[in-house]
């Protein structure tokens, strides 16, 4: 049966040229920081967003705890949208593991946030509160659809954290969405802020592996938070190699999700009982509304024929990846379109 999974682009597999890299790849113990296929990523990753150093992460997660538990201490505070990943998405780590507190301001619809809140969430230097540490952006933002943040909404929110000399950190898990949807170099996109994190696993189509960015200072603290949570790995470049092929040869590609993603859009929104604004949809994660009371019998129906995503709460999510075909969108809208006509 075919099947075209839209649960993730985490469900995307290596490409053929990234398992002969990884079979082939040169490797030695990367705690003793002697990988060189790992070394070579890193670098590389560091370049490529502009920043002078990075470190290589198991997950997205793990890089984004890592770059809070290395901005912040026990009793902080970060500031950070009410739709964030961070928040909202990984189990409370930075509090749990950290003792971090998260100070939540609200994400508009594209995921901004608005700068007189962050001014307003800042702490004065007043004993009784905790001390602000951070300010958390996420591009693209996830709940808010995939949107993007721009160069110039990335600067404004760096000016107002670095007025109050708090620094910002960008989870910019799907960063290279942006940078492709916004024809901006990622170097560009990200100038303003002090760290990144981005994942390889996602629509970069590794199998594994996050990296952060930022200072050379900050990578250091990065590397022994990474060893705190037990994140020091040994032969690492059998994963990195497939990261190089990422950066190489799978970020412009991305330019053709983002497209199936509008065509899947469009054909979703001619289809009674979906509601969706096909024209807001910015990369390659394609939100809707099913105003239907069997959505779970079609749901179930869906999967049945081999298409793979949404279901549950009234909001679905359909994300396009590599190895999602423009002819898999054709065998998605007819399938739904069937689907939603005859009912479950
Ligand atoms: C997926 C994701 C992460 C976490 O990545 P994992 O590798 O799944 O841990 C972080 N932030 C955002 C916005 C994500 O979509």
């Amino acid at each position: 049966m075919r099947v075209v999974d839209l649960r993730s682009d985490t469900v995307t597999h290596p490409s053929p040229e990234m398992r002969r890299a990884m079979y082939e790849a040169e490797l030695g113990d990367d705690v003793y920081g002697e990988d060189p296929t790992l070394n070579a990523l890193e670098a590389k990753a560091a370049d490529r967003l502009g920043k002078e150093a990075a470190v290589f992460v198991a997950s997205g997660t793990m890089g984004n705890l890592v770059s809070v538990l290395s901005h912040a201490q026990r009793g902080d505070e970060i500031i950070l949208g009410n739709k964030a990943h961070i928040f909202r998405s990984e189990a409370g780590g930075a509090s749990a593991l950290g003792g971090v507190s998260f100070h939540t301001i609200p994400n508009d619809e594209r995921g901004m946030l608005d700068t007189d809140d962050i001014q307003a969430a800042v702490r004065p230097n007043d004993p009784h509160m905790p001390r602000t540490a951070l300010v958390c952006l996420e591009n693209t933002q996830n709940m808010c659809g995939g949107a993007t943040l721009t160069q110039d909404d990335m600067k404004s929110v760096a000016d107002v954290a670095h007025a109050n000399g708090i620094p910002v950190h960008v989870d910019g898990a799907r960063i290279f969405n942006a940078a492709v949807a916004l024809e901006a170099p990622v170097s560009e996109l990200v100038k303003d802020v002090d760290s990144v994190t981005f994942c390889l696993s996602k629509g970069l189509s590794c199998p594994i592996g996050s990296i952060i960015v930022g200072s050379e200072d900050y990578i250091l603290e990065a590397r022994r938070w990474r060893k705190m949570v037990g994140g020091s790995m040994r032969q690492v470049g059998v994963i990195a190699a497939a990261g190089l092929v990422a950066l190489d040869n799978m970020v412009e590609r991305l330019a053709e999700d983002h497209s199936n993603a509008r065509k899947l859009a469009h054909g979703l929104a001619e289809i009674p009982g979906i509601s969706i604004e096909p024209d807001a949809l910015p990369t390659n994660l394609v939100f809707f509304d099913v105003e239907r009371e069997d959505r779970d019998e079609l749901h179930r129906l869906l999967v049945e024929r081999g298409v793979k995503g949404g279901g549950g709460q009234k909001r679905w999510r359909y994300v396009t990846h590599y190895g999602i075909t423009e002819s898999d969108i054709d065998y998605t809208l007819e399938t739904v379109r069937d689907a939603f006509s005859n009912g479950g």
